[in-house]
């Protein structure tokens, strides 16, 4: 028989979530009327004063988020309220303490840097490491790519930019005194895009014009990665570990060669893999390996590799359950002994992205110290790399840079020393970046409403700056939403157009233009203290240029559009 009890916790919610309701109701009604005084202004011809009434539609919009936020945490609690009534019924299991830390990890903590093609200024970098140090990092992945001083018959890969070897120096010898170990990282299969986009490296591309990934049939390939191993490896001494990337070989098995070969993909991988391997361990350097070509492997071919390699396994998604196949953790766990995890503080979301979204990554890392808590007993984490993607591949446009994404490395590092991501742990982390109290790490609307803040921390200008951006980004993707559901050829033939929406995509455009503009005079100033010219100039063309010449042709479309809604014939 069941007992019926009062729980007033339940109660309190419930009767929250009432009053919620009711002010989310009226607010609805008020914002319904709102926008039927608006047209209804339209249609008698009277001009209403387009700013105010953008952001009288902002503010409504905000409160009804709010609101909408406010409703939907309510009903998480009490959800989480009728839960915890039933543990608390039965006896038979252990009290939950809800404010119990999941898993701190106390593993290596790796921050990623992603030098590819816009390396920071080498006094930047090193200002920034005593900041990772104190954040939680033990140590640093870096993946040099073009940048790295390359000599003799590879000295054709290095980039304009790229660092000299004292600058190599400078920065091994800060890392040591921050008490930060590095992992070199060298691509060896995929990914190669920097060595064989050269006419001298073109004769070893699996597919004739695709430069990502090396023939495994062409003897020369294994050598020349070596080649590229040997030289960081010289400018590294003393390494524990080494990166040889090996992932995303996409067109494996593809040229006329290979395709005759009977060994399968995995065989041909495991065939260029193990002496790139054997070399590191030769060398008495453990080498580590990108998983995800052998994530579907049989165990027996993981057993191969098992005595060799140390398998970084990477996933990036603010939500990993069912990422991984089954039983991929079982068999990984028959043929490793210890493995590297992957998580992701930035360049993870879209390849064009400038702003950093922190709550997204914060999740990514609390999904992994989930993962990590229920792995198999044999299987060891010898650490987690908190990748910082700089480019998606050598050819793509820049995403977002390390300053605007310092924010995230310290919430992402936070939230694997402490276990955690709480309100309390929150307003620390924004006082430690000099970020102000009231910051959250989840920014969904970048309206009027919304300020970029400022902090302390090294490039903090550089975070500002493209909050500034997303707002004239978030005006870009308003523009095209309205285009998209109210300015379609059809309508616009037909002059069956909103006055109200023309006049809004108008004024978002009019907005973001006036945002680019000014940042196109802030950049320069902004960015110089970090980044070398070339950078700049690629950074302000692809994100400020683009944007500027993409509103001042809109411009006028949406000036003709707003006549004809004006109009008499467009009142069908
Ligand atoms: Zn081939």
């Amino acid at each position: 028989m069941k007992i019926m009890r009062i729980n007033y916790t339940n109660v309190g919610i419930a009767v929250s979530l009432l009053v919620v309701s009711f002010i989310f109701f009226k607010l609805s009604q008020l914002k319904n009327h709102s926008r039927t005084t608006s047209i209804t202004l339209q249609t008698t011809g009277r001009a209403v004063e387009p700013l105010i009434k953008d952001k009288a539609a902002d503010l409504f919009d905000d409160q009804l988020q709010k609101a909408q936020d406010t409703l939907e945490s309510l009903k998480r609690e009490l959800v989480l309220a009728r839960k915890d009534t039933v543990k608390e019924n039965r006896m038979d299991q252990p009290h939950v303490d809800k404010k119990k830390r999941i898993l701190r990890f106390n593993g290596q903590r790796l921050v990623h840097l992603d030098l590819k093609g816009a390396p920071t200024k080498m006094d930047y970098l090193i200002q920034v490491l005593p900041h990772f140090q104190k954040w939680g990092a033990t140590g640093l992945l870096v993946e040099y790519e073009d940048v790295f001083p390359y000599k003799a018959k590879y000295e054709v890969l290095r980039a304009k930019n790229s660092y000299s070897e004292a600058d190599i120096k400078r920065f091994l010898e800060a890392a040591t005194a921050n008490d930060l170990i590095v992992i070199p990282l060298v691509q060896t299969f995929g990914h190669l895009e920097f060595v064989l986009k050269h006419k001298e490296f073109a004769h070893l591309r699996e597919t004739e014009h695709f430069t990502n990934s090396l023939c495994p049939n062409n003897k020369e390939s294994v050598p020349m990665v070596l080649g590229l191993i040997d030289q960081v490896l010289a400018l590294h001494p003393g390494v524990k570990w080494f990166h040889i990337g090996g992932d995303e070989v996409w067109n494996i098995k593809t040229c006329s060669v290979c395709q005759k070969d009977a060994r399968n993909k995995s065989e041909l991988f495991v065939h260029h893999m193990t002496p790139i391997l054997t070399h590191l361990k030769n060398k008495q350097v453990t080498p580590v390996m990108w998983d995800d070509m052998m994530r579907n492997w049989p165990v027996e071919y993981l057993k191969e590799l098992g005595p060799l390699v140390e398998p970084m396994v990477w996933a990036y998604a603010s939500d990993l359950t069912g990422y991984y196949p089954p039983d991929m953790w079982q068999r990984y766990g028959e043929a490793f002994k210890t493995i590297w995890a992957a998580s992701a503080f930035k360049g993870a979301t879209h390849p064009w992205s400038n702003f950093v979204p922190i709550g997204f990554h914060v999740k990514n890392n609390l999904n992994w110290l989930n993962i990590i808590s229920k792995l198999p007993a044999t299987l060891q984490v010898n650490g987690i790399a908190l990748t910082g993607w700089s480019r998606y591949d050598h050819y793509a446009t820049l995403c977002e840079l390390l300053p605007a994404a310092l924010p995230s490395v310290a919430y992402c590092l936070q939230t694997l020393t402490q276990g955690n991501m709480d309100e309390e742990l929150i307003k620390s982390t924004a006082k430690e970046l000099g970020l102000p109290e009231e910051f959250r790490i989840n920014q969904g609307r970048f309206n009027d409403l919304y300020h970029p803040p400022n902090g302390t921390f090294p490039g903090h200008e550089i975070f500002t700056l493209v909050g500034h951006l997303e707002k004239a980004v978030y005006d870009t993707r308003g523009v095209a939403n309205l285009q998209q559901g109210w300015m379609l050829d059809r309508e616009v033939e037909s002059k069956f157009l909103s006055y109200f929406q023309v006049e809004s995509a108008y004024n978002k455009t009019v907005h973001g233009l006036k945002i680019l503009t000014a940042l196109q005079s802030e950049a320069e100033r902004v960015l110089g203290p970090v980044y070398d010219d070339s950078v700049i100039k690629e950074w302000v063309k692809d994100k400020l240029d683009g944007g500027v010449k993409h509103f001042n042709s809109l411009k006028p479309q949406l000036e003709e559009l707003r006549k004809v809604a004006a109009g008499e014939e467009g009142k069908q």
